[in-house]
């Protein structure tokens, strides 16, 4: 179990590696894009790439702070740092759409000039597609691994990809109408949905970082094995779950026979905590024992046994 989470965790590293590497190659071939074509928008687009690459940092930092093993200073160990980089990427989503809307505005106080705009075009849609791919891959990988910093940054990548094509249909407009304030119009319009991306983020983020509780579907899962496993006790109630990155800590109260040794009673305990922890990826289970005129039966979410 020890190994295959250090592969996981090996694994997740290489991909956010090969993340900084993408992001920098992205910011290469827009910054060339806004070069031949002088178009604010796609300079903006240009910045925003900027951001990707310190957010993948961002990612790398957090999936190394998160991987270290518990000490004396975090017992329960490091694993929220995946959150509190999904927060910063969601800041980070917010300034790139100031500095959007900042450059929107200044092309249409001061209007734009554009030099070769096809070429511009040619090398910010190749941006793009690298960025489509790669965003792809992060939110899937993220997802089966449970990196909330992974798929935040992909989720971010597929903003970008907005942007990119955001940004070619309003050169493509210009162009043909000859309008080129709807260069940084489109620009303005894109970085609005880029500000509600990076909020939704952050938002998510927080509520997790705030201790939120498993799923239904897994808290249906304890209690079956609490169910199946619990023979010689009485009844569990006060279940609470909290996640924090890929661990998820479990805790509730165990009703046993006032008249039960000490000895039995941890029997027990340590058969659920093994069978809940085998059964449920990732999780860390804590067991209160108590006599049985504590028992809650009326308690939505209690297991009589
Ligand atoms: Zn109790
Ligand atoms: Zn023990």
């Amino acid at each position: 179990m020890a190994t295959e989470l250090r592969d996981f965790q090996s694994k997740i590293g290489t991909i956010a590696r090969i993340n900084i590497a993408v992001a920098l190659a992205v910011v290469v071939l827009k910054y060339i894009a806004y070069q031949v074509s002088g178009s604010v928008a796609l300079f903006s687009d240009a910045l925003e790439s900027v951001v990707n690459v310190v957010t993948a940092i961002a990612a790398l930092v957090a999936i190394r702070v998160s991987a270290k093993p518990a000490d004396s200073d975090h017992p329960f160990g490091h694993h929220k740092a995946e959150f509190l980089a999904a927060m910063f990427v969601g800041a980070m989503i917010a300034v790139a759409a100031v500095l959007i809307l900042i450059k929107a505005y200044g092309g249409l106080v001061y209007g734009v000039t554009l030099e070769h705009p096809s070429l511009g075009i040619a090398f910010n849609a190749g941006a793009a597609a690298v960025n489509a791919g790669w965003a792809w891959l992060l939110v899937s990988r993220g997802t089966s691994g449970r990196s909330a910093a992974l798929v935040a940054d992909g989720h971010h990548l597929f903003t970008d990809v907005i942007t990119s094509v955001g940004v070619i249909v309003g050169l493509v407009l210009a162009l043909w109408t000859g309008w080129h304030f709807i260069d940084p119009l489109i620009a303005a319009v894109v970085a609005l949905n880029i500000l509600w991306m990076g909020y939704k983020i952050a938002i998510q983020s927080m509520s997790r970082l705030l201790d939120q509780a498993a799923s239904p579907d897994i808290e249906r899962r304890i209690r079956g094995v609490i169910e199946t496993n619990g023979i010689g006790a009485l009844e569990a109630h006060d279940i609470r779950t909290r996640q924090a990155g890929r661990a998820l800590f479990i805790e509730f109260h165990l009703v046993v026979p006032g008249s039960m040794t000490v000895e039995e009673a941890h029997v027990i305990c340590d058969r659920l905590e093994n069978s809940i922890e085998r059964t449920i990826d990732g999780s860390e289970v804590v067991i209160h024992v108590e006599p049985e005129y504590k028992a809650k039966p009326d308690e939505s979410g209690a297991v009589v046994l």
